[in-house]
């Protein structure tokens, strides 16, 4: 039997779209896989004045929002030969030719690293690869994890333009816990310049909104429970924006009895031990989205609150921890509906314990 929950589960549910009674959908949908998830883009038939889009408009708009989620996935997956990350990670010193969407993902990783103080690190990809998660698992020695901790050093890196340069041959990007909502943040953008009059996209985990439903109501976010991830933990409302979900029940496995997950603490090198099980960010940004959810499960609830109300980034949270309670920030918590029987707070109250 497979062991791993493959990244193409997607950890959000869609958000319920036109939630008519009875009524046929009004949306077209589209479903590919890119990035190592299942991607949907929703789209409203109609534009914003009420007039119907032609099949063949529809076709063009869901095609563009396709090409440009591969264009992102082949400049930025490590895992894509050729990619500007892939020809970054071989060479010895760096490349002078970096692609856009590379370079700016690399900024905007540099500075949410340096912001989380590395809760978030975008050049975890030697131990990420050393834990094997993209194959069978593999549970390393502490001697095989410091010999790779001393090489994950953004300090290493500098950028000058298009030429991003390394002064540790050893160190490697990973983008993974960004990327796709990047990708996610791209469509949202390019969805927003058509005359399409809303819709929204899921990718591995991160849900973008853009535009208004036909009847004008919020849409409807199902969370999934991470302790049964074919149950809802609660649905949130919201009209705009992104949502990221982060969960160590997404991608794990196995060995004597100890589930391994892939989200890991860049301190001890191994799978993150914060007492959580899922961290879920609402942002405007859909990069800052996918980073922070992974950045906030790595620092547990009271860092993760502290982290929200220092203020430096606008976003909200849901977490959830491993003895079953719900944490919610205050600016989130009037549109979150909990259908599962779990205790929820609100991060003030938590603050408080
Ligand atoms: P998923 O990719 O399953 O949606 P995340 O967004 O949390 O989940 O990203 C996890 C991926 O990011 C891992 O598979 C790994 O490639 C990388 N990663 C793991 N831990 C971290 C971390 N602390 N900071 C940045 N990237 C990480
Ligand atoms: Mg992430």
């Amino acid at each position: 039997m497979n062991r791993f929950l493959s990244a193409a589960v997607i950890c959000l549910l869609l958000p319920m779209f036109f939630a008519g009674c009875g009524a046929p959908a009004q949306y077209s949908e589209n479903t590919f896989y890119a990035m190592n998830t299942f991607v949907t883009v929703r789209l409203s038939v109609s534009d914003t004045n009420g007039t119907p889009l032609s099949k063949n408009r529809l076709a063009q708009i869901h095609k563009d929002c396709e090409d440009l989620v591969r264009a992102v996935e082949n400049s930025i997956s490590a895992t894509v030969a050729d990619s500007d990350t892939a020809r970054f990670n071989a060479s010895a010193d760096g490349i002078n030719n970096g692609g856009v969407f590379f370079t700016k993902l690399l900024t905007q990783s540099f500075s949410i690293a340096e912001a989380t103080e590395n809760a978030f690190h975008p050049a975890l990809r030697p131990l990420s690869v050393l834990w094997d998660f993209g194959g069978e698992g593999y549970v390393p020695t502490s001697d095989e994890i410091s010999d790779l901790l001393c090489h994950i050093d953004l300090s290493f890196v500098r950028m000058e333009g298009s030429a991003v340069y390394k002064s540790d041959p050893a160190l490697q990007i990973d983008f993974g816990a960004i990327a796709k909502g990047y990708a996610a943040a791209l469509v949202r953008d390019y969805l927003q310049t058509t005359e399409c009059r809303g819709g929204l996209l899921s990718l591995g985990g991160n849900v973008a909104l853009f535009g208004e439903k036909e009847d004008g109501s919020p849409y409807k976010v199902g969370l999934t429970d991470p302790f049964s991830s074919d149950r809802v933990l609660g649905y949130l409302h919201r009209t705009d924006g992104f949502v990221s979900v982060s969960g160590s029940y997404e991608r794990y496995f196995e060995k004597d009895g100890v589930r391994y997950h892939h989200i890991l603490d860049p301190r001890t090198g191994s799978p993150a031990d914060s007492g959580l099980v899922s961290a879920a960010v609402i942002a405007q940004d859909g990069t800052l989205a996918d980073a922070l959810s992974t950045a906030l499960f790595v620092m547990g609830v009271q860092d993760a609150i502290a982290f929200y109300e220092c203020g430096v980034y606008d976003f909200e949270a849901i977490l959830v921890t491993q003895d079953g309670r719900i944490i919610v920030t205050e600016g989130i918590a009037a549109s979150f509906d909990c259908t599962a029987s779990y205790t929820v707070q609100i991060s003030s109250s938590e603050a408080e314990t």
